[in-house]
């Protein structure tokens, strides 16, 4: 079933879990996540990411509709989302199309702009009914596979974070603690610190991107600390490719379509796994 952002985080924070939220740029990886959520009985986010349309995938009209019918008719609560919506004409088109939410990331601008198109942002999607996450602070290159910037300098700083919620009105913030977009080219060192002051000073669930490559207990300990939502892509792209890759040259392209969803489902399940506390897999 088709639920917002807010409703989806209301779960997450009952549990105290995180809800694995994952891109979804083509039907092949659509089918991966719903199944692999259906058949752990778990809710799930699905986004569409401006930059993977700038990539030459999906265009955002071309997949919201696929996402949203199959999202309804999903066996478990699944939000679509709109991922790093990074001008309010586009995020204005996500919500015309039906999303349920959006993020609007004016982080890599100004300042003041980021509050003020953040706060256009959340009127624009109250209209719809759909929620907002947006970020300050930054967490360095899109969701390209390109490795992020970790520098300290970008993070977000706790202050900062409580005005930000308090005058922009969103419904989740995504916080820059020492994870990045892309493959880790070395092991992330997260600011737990920083995001227990966030934590204590903002009182919307918070979100973590550059999920892919934070070990276990790091994920666990940042659930503990308040994230409510981890987006997720590189690795589950990566073992979509060696699924492929298996095959060999001898396969047909339907062969490996059926071996990506497997491989992409697998390796997300393993996430999801983590995110709701059933097992260090
Ligand atoms: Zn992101």
């Amino acid at each position: 079933m088709l639920v917002n952002l807010t409703d989806i985080l209301n779960i997450a924070e009952a549990r105290k879990i995180a809800i694995g939220s994952f891109n979804t740029p083509n039907l092949t990886s659509l089918r991966a996540v719903l199944s692999a959520a259906e058949e752990l009985g778990e809710p799930v986010i699905i986004m569409h990411a401006q930059v993977h349309e700038q990539m030459g995938l999906c265009r955002m009209d071309e997949i919201a509709p696929i996402m949203l019918m199959m999202a309804d008719r999903a066996t478990v609560p699944v939000c679509v989302h709109l991922d790093h919506g990074e001008d309010l004409d586009y995020v204005h088109r996500g919500l015309r199309l039906g999303f349920t939410s959006i993020m609007y990331d004016g982080s890599a601008g100004d300042t003041a702009l980021n509050y003020a198109n953040t706060s256009l942002a959340v009127s624009l999607a109250a209209r719809y009914g759909a929620s907002v996450e947006a970020e300050i602070g930054s967490m360095g290159a899109r969701e390209s596979g390109e490795q992020g910037i970790t520098d300290e300098s970008i993070y977000t700083d706790p202050e900062e974070a409580k005005r930000f919620v308090s005058e922009t009105g969103i419904d989740a913030l995504a916080c820059a603690f020492g994870t990045a977009h892309g493959v880790y080219l070395k092991q992330p060192k997260l600011d737990f610190a920083r995001l227990e002051k966030i934590k204590s000073l903002v009182s919307v669930p918070l979100v973590m991107h550059g999920g892919s490559g934070v070990s276990h207990e790091d994920y666990r300990r940042v659930i503990d600390l308040g994230i409510r939502k981890i987006n997720y892509y590189t690795y589950m792209a990566k073992a979509g490719a060696a699924a492929v890759d298996a095959l060999g040259s001898r396969a047909y392209f339907h062969d490996m379509e059926v071996a990506a969803i497997a491989g992409m489902k697998k390796d997300v399940q393993g996430a999801m796994a983590v995110f709701t506390g059933r097992t260090l897999i």
